[in-house]
């Protein structure tokens, strides 16, 4: 195989050499080469964007006057209790994640609203009765598990072996297996639990009944009583900056502007990740697929089917707080970190399954974060962002600022008085700012259950794609692996993708 050309456009001057390479500086790509550097590796990274952090970015998308947007991910529950990241790595680092005493709020028609509170016993309490009993003992116990239900929902196969095979992992199981329960039961009878359940399993972005719906309804329900929902100050681009200062001190590097299209255009180097959606890693590999195998595999990647559902991103400045009708009866609704619009856990349900397949619904879900009202430094002149997402079809091209608006003025009369600007990206040009966004599929490709349990693929090592003959330096070979939310574990800002595969190449160059 011929020695790979340096595009010298790329790589602009970055000198090497490079022990690895990753494409793509998402949250995944930057735990990746992270993990890589931390074993003291040379690390470059590529980016296709003018700045680094793929769903992870705070953007001034100027709307107003220093009045920065988080341009997809706001909310951080996942980062704070991912063993890639943690608690721990973040207070180190000096990234503030301030967890509202809320964490999430549901507000109701006719002026009430379901507020799920730090504490499940304050949540319990809130939701009342039986229910009310069996949430604050499930989550309490849950949150007292913390480690053992990221192992359990999370971990590689060996990590959740190892979880369920320890002295509280069985427990951990059963416990999960109750929540479940409880959000199946409660999403299907009405009540407050129901509602607050239905927004949390809305995240997955399909029917509530889903195992993907309920099993998100359990990993970020048991969160939101563990470490909370937290929101990084300054923004989620706060992350990102910590990442990099990390990978830099570590003599890694980070380049911008350098959208790779071909691997030839990457330097030499051990490892490559490929922080990228399943499709385009397969389009980057199908030039070096020599053998039947690896034609299959590369083949397996382009055509990985997408989420059945997709965003649409509404980036509001607003003049004051949000104005929620239900505030004088659930207070906890104006310290909510994220709030889930969309009414009862039926109409979401609905919302959700007409997105499925394929229809706009009137009233889509929507989620909202005012990160102002936990982090008042996002406050400028009186002006504050407001984050939020529309659920609707993969490919919709409505604007979806409209969508948001009516939801919000539903729930928030007035709150159109206070609209100072807005921009809205329909899902059809989310890959403006993210060319991993695909039709606004922000999952990375299909989260049903088989595609989530074994990601992309089933496969022993689910990471690794490809050994390249004589790609290093030296004529080495060269390690090729898939570190993206295309890859197990999946969507969110955990990192763990990024620190699975490096850990996979790690353990192949031993
Ligand atoms: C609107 C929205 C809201 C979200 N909210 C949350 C939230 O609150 N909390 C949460 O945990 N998660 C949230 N997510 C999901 C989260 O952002 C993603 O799951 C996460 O960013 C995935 O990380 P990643 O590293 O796999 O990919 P990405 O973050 O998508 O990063 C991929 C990077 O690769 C770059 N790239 C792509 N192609 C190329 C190429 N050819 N060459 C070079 N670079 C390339 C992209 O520009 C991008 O920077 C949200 C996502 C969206 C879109």
């Amino acid at each position: 195989m011929p020695r790979p050309a340096v595009d010298p456009a790329v790589l602009r001057g970055c000198s090497g050499p490079w022990d690895a390479v990753v494409v793509g500086s998402g949250p995944n790509g930057l735990l990746g080469a992270l993990t890589l550097a931390r074993r003291g590796m040379q690390v470059l990274v590529l980016e296709a964007e003018a700045t680094p952090g793929g769903g992870a970015r705070t953007l001034d998308l100027g709307l107003a006057d220093g009045v920065v947007h988080d341009v997809c991910s706001a909310v951080h529950p996942l980062a704070l209790a991912s063993p890639a990241i943690g608690a721990q790595w973040l207070r180190a680092r000096g990234v503030d994640m301030i967890a509202p005493e809320a964490s999430y709020a549901h507000p109701l028609d006719g002026g009430r609203a379901a507020v799920a509170m730090r504490s499940a016993a304050a949540t319990g309490d809130l939701i009342g009765g039986r229910r009310g009993r069996v949430w604050a003992d499930v989550f309490s116990s849950l949150a007292a598990h913390g480690p053992d239900v990221m192992a359990l929902m999370l971990g590689t196969a060996e990590q959740r072996l190892r979880a369920i095979t320890s002295p509280t992992g069985a427990r951990t199981a059963a416990l999960l297996g109750r929540a479940a329960a409880l959000a199946d039961r409660s999403v299907r009878s009405g009540d407050d639990a129901g509602a607050l359940l239905a927004g949390v399993g809305a995240h997955a972005i399909s029917p509530l009944s889903s195992p993907t719906a309920i099993g998100t309804a359990v990993l970020l329900g048991s969160l939101a009583h563990t470490g909370g929902w937290p929101i990084p100050r300054g923004g989620s681009q706060s992350l990102v900056t910590a990442w990099i200062a990390e990978l830099s001190e570590l003599g890694g590097s980070v380049v911008t502007h350098a959208p790779v299209t071909s691997l030839d255009q990457l330097p030499p180097s051990r490892v490559v990740l490929l922080d990228l959606p399943a499709p385009s890693a397969g389009r980057l590999l199908a030039p070096w697929a020599r053998s039947a195998a690896s034609r299959r595999l590369t083949r397996r990647l382009q055509v990985f089917p997408p989420s059945a559902g997709a965003a649409a991103k509404a980036d509001l400045v607003l003049s004051g707080p949000i104005p929620w009708a239900a505030a004088q009866q659930a207070p906890g609704i104006a310290r909510a970190g994220t709030v889930h619009l969309g009414g009862s856990a039926t109409l979401i349900n609905t919302a959700e399954r007409e997105v499925a397949e394929g229809r706009l619904p009137e009233a889509p879900v929507v989620l909202v974060s005012d990160p102002a009202g936990a982090d008042p430094s996002r406050e400028v002149r009186g002006l504050r962002p407001v984050w939020a997402y529309a659920h609707v079809p993969l490919g919709c091209p409505v604007d979806p600022v409209p969508l948001v608006l009516a939801q919000l003025e539903r729930f928030a009369p007035g709150v159109r008085d206070l609209v100072v600007a807005a921009r809205g990206v329909p899902a059809s040009r989310m890959t403006g700012h993210n060319r991993s966004l695909t039709g606004g599929d922000i999952a990375g490709g299909s989260t049903a259950l088989p595609h989530l349990g074994a990601r992309p693929f089933l496969a022993t090592d689910p990471h690794h794609l490809a050994t390249l003959p004589g790609w290093a330096p030296g004529g080495e070979d060269a390690e090729v692996l898939l570190c993206s939310a295309s890859s197990a574990p999946g969507p969110g800002v955990h990192g763990l993708g990024g620190q699975a595969a490096a850990r996979s190449a790690l353990a192949r160059l031993a």
